[in-house]
This record gives C-alpha cells, structure tokens and sequence, in this order.
C-alpha cells in the first residue's frame, strides 16, 4: 500500500498502522482466490448482456406508462430478460413487490393450496420466512392458517437428508423448499452442485413435486443458478445481488411458465396475472443493476473472503471458512460476545458513506423474533448487496456480513470495524 493511502487511512479515519498493516498482509493471502471469482464474473457478464441483446433491449423500453400499466414495455423486456439470465421459461419482476419475504411469500401462496404439503427440505427457513409459513409468530394470513401442511427436514452435517427427504414425500406433497444461503444460520450456503443433486434425487423418486428454491444472496456467485440445474421455480430481493445495487426496490420470481402465472395471479388477481402492474419508470434502473450485477457480487465476495480470512486468522470461527465453496455473499463470523457484534455493526455502519453518523441499536424488527442489530448505510434504504451488516441477538452471537458495492468500500469496513475492536480490547493482535 502507497504512503498516500495509508496517510489517509491513519490521519482521515484514525486507523492505528498495526490495523492497517495486519489487513493489508492478510489482503496478500487471499488475492489468488481473487482469480477465481473473477472468472465467474467474467462469465455471468457475457450471460447478461447477451440476454440484453437477444431480447433487443432498447433505449425505448425505458419510457414508461401510467394506470393500469397495459403495454409497459420495459416491463415486459425486464422480465423476458430475467427468464433468459435465469435459463427459465417465464419471469415476474417488479418493484412493487416489497421485498424478498413478499416474493417468496406470493410464490408459496400462489402455488400452494388447502391441503398441500409444504416440506422445508433445508432446516429452518429464513426468519420472516417462518411467520409466513405460520410455524412462528401469531400474525393473521399464514400458510397453515390457509389449510397448508408443513414439515420441515433439518440438515445433517450441513448437507441435505435425502433419505428422510424421500421417505417424508407423499402423495400430499407439493412442493419442496430449499433455500440456497445461510439466512442467520451457522451453516454455509447450499452450492449449485448439491442443489442439483437433491433435485435429481426427488424428481427421480417423484416427478410431480415443485421445487422451489430461495435464491436470496446466490444470484451470480456461481456460473450457474437452480433454475439451470431442474428448479421449477425461484424468487429473490432486487436490493441484493440481482439489483446491482442500483434497483430502487422489487422482487423476482423465475420458473416455469405455468407457475409464474399461478404467482402473477395472486400478485395480481387472476384473469389479470402479468398483464398489468405499473413500473414507475423504473425498469432502466432495473436493467442497469442487472447489468452491473455480477460484477457487484465480485466485489462482494471479495470483501466477504477478506472479512473471512482477517477474523478467522485471530481465532474466530467465519461460515463459510476460506476454503469453502461460495454460495451467497454472506459471512457469518462467529463472535461469541454481543458487545463484539454491537461494534462490528457500529463500525460497518461507520464505514458507510450515506448515514455514516448513525449509532445502530438491536431492535425488535418486524419479521423477527430476536432483537436485531443492523448496519445498513446504503444509498438505497435495506439494500443488503450493498456494504452492511447484522446479528440477531442471540448465542453464539455471530455477525452476518455482507455486500460492498466496491471492494475498497469492504476493506474500508473490515479496517474500521477491527479498529474499533481493538481499540476497545475486544480483540488482540
Ligand atoms: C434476505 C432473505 C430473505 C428475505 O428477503 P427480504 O428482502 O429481507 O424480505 C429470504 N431468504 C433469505 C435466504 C434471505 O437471505
């Protein structure tokens, strides 16, 4: 590192030299897995654009309507462009839907029927996950409380129960549930490869069973997604990865064409489905993100491996190790004391660039049940591809790391955060 980079660093951000020495050596162990990651890019770049172009992506699709939103054509090349990235025969995209839980959410809904088995194949779906299902939480409109049965298959060793997944199927399932990343967990993120592998295994032993898989995090970590390898149907967040970090808000569904349609209808109503819905005018935004999505996810992941390799080399355990596979952009590094989580979000939201002022609290957030402590100073509000992090209150007190617009934005949180660490003899080098 230049003196000049350092000299701001030390004098603009009051970082201590041992801190920033530290990072920089820990930087040089972890450049050659930067090569990888690039490699991924560099192919999920040339998938998008090329999804562009076959679409005849115009600069007129990014003109939009009023009302009712008939003969949105942005919106209708956004979501043919969404179906040919993900290798599937339909796509719903937009930004009225609210977030990934509501995408998710009108998936199940959408699909699933009084009496249809749901079975959660992955351990514990996500946190707001459980209160749609209505396993958690007393909130009105559940999935239970619609006449849907619930089972649920833990992972064992982190990988998923075959076996038990095949002998809890009946002819009542209808849909099997997995979900691609970590969500506050302490297991690492299911890869494209073992994904592929469970879906061969049930649709070998029953081919009638949906898969549906939450792809929350995993959108260009790997050259390929569910979609590609037999998943029926998938949904995620645009303010993850998918959004580049430039989309406004929104959600997506991709799959087959007769189940985005059951999808579109509840978002919607039926008779209705994917025909209407107004845009905003945000389907330029939309397509941009996409467009700098992979590349986005690099930098996230870079700085994940960073966070990773700086944690795990003062002792503490980080999910996924260095080693591992990645499948989202998530780090969880376990640090076994809450005020150890309470700095390192304070510190991440101190790295930030838009509200870098702001003192985070754990608070009783909607959805969850544990208090949550969040670092979120993004330029769009929840944003999590964007530098930000969090920790549910509760034993063994991991923070969850995750995004980064820029890698330089990453390490700019890992300097700070193990700078505040330090300086308050919470860690020692
Ligand atoms: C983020 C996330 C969700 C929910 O998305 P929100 O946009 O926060 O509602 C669901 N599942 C997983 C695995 C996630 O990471």
């Amino acid at each position: 590192m230049k003196e000049i980079t350092k000299n701001i660093l030390a004098k603009e951000y009051n970082i201590e030299d041992i801190i920033i020495d530290y990072v920089n050596e820990k930087e040089k162990l972890i450049v050659n897995k930067f090569k990888e990651i690039d490699e991924i890019k560099e192919y999920n770049q040339y998938k998008v654009i090329k999804a562009m172009q076959d679409n005849r992506l115009s600069s007129t699709d990014f003109y939009w309507t009023t009302g009712y939103g008939y003969g949105d054509i942005g919106r209708e090349k956004v979501e043919s462009i969404y179906a040919s990235v993900f290798n599937a025969e339909d796509a719903l995209v937009r930004p009225t839907i609210a977030s990934g839980t509501h995408a998710i959410t009108l998936t199940l809904s959408g699909i699933l029927r009084p009496g249809d088995e749901l079975i959660a194949i992955s351990g514990a779906p996500y946190d707001t996950l459980q209160k749609v299902i209505g396993v958690k939480g007393n909130s009105p409109g559940t999935l239970v409380e619609f006449g849907v049965v619930y089972k649920e298959i833990p992972l064992i060793d982190n990988r998923i129960d075959l076996e038990t997944v095949r002998k809890t199927i009946s002819s009542q399932t209808r849909m099997v549930m997995i979900q691609r990343s970590t969500g506050y967990s302490d297991r690492r993120a299911l890869t494209i490869e073992e994904i592929e592998e469970a879906i061969k295994s049930i649709k070998e032993y029953n081919n009638e069973v949906i898969i549906m898989v939450d792809n929350c995090y995993g959108e260009f970590i790997e050259n390929m997604e569910p979609t590609d390898v037999g998943a029926d149907i998938i949904a995620g967040s645009l303010i993850k990865n998918p959004g580049g970090g430039l989309a406004l808000s929104g959600g997506y569904v991709v799959g087959k064409e007769e189940l985005v349609e059951r999808v579109a209808n509840r978002l919607t109503a039926p008779g209705l489905g994917k025909d209407c819905g107004l845009t905003f005018g945000t389907s330029r935004t939309t397509m941009q993100g996409l467009f700098l999505a992979p590349h986005i996810v690099s930098e996230a992941l870079k700085g994940a491996l960073l966070v990773a390799k700086t944690y795990k080399d003062l002792g503490f355990k980080v999910v996924p190790d260095i080693d591992d596979k990645r499948s989202d952009i998530i780090q969880g590094v376990e640090l076994l004391l809450p005020e150890r989580v309470s700095e390192f979000c304070k510190a991440i939201q101190a790295a930030s660039a838009v509200d870098s002022y702001v003192i985070p609290e754990a608070w009783d957030m909607p959805g969850y049940e544990d208090k949550v402590i969040m670092a979120a100073g993004g330029f769009i509000e929840g944003s999590s591809i964007e530098l930000s992090a969090d920790g549910p209150m509760r034993d063994p007190y991991y923070a969850y790391y995750q995004g980064g617009l820029t890698y330089e934005h990453c390490k700019l949180g890992v300097l700070i955060s193990l700078n505040n660490l330090y300086k308050k003899s919470l860690i020692s080098l």
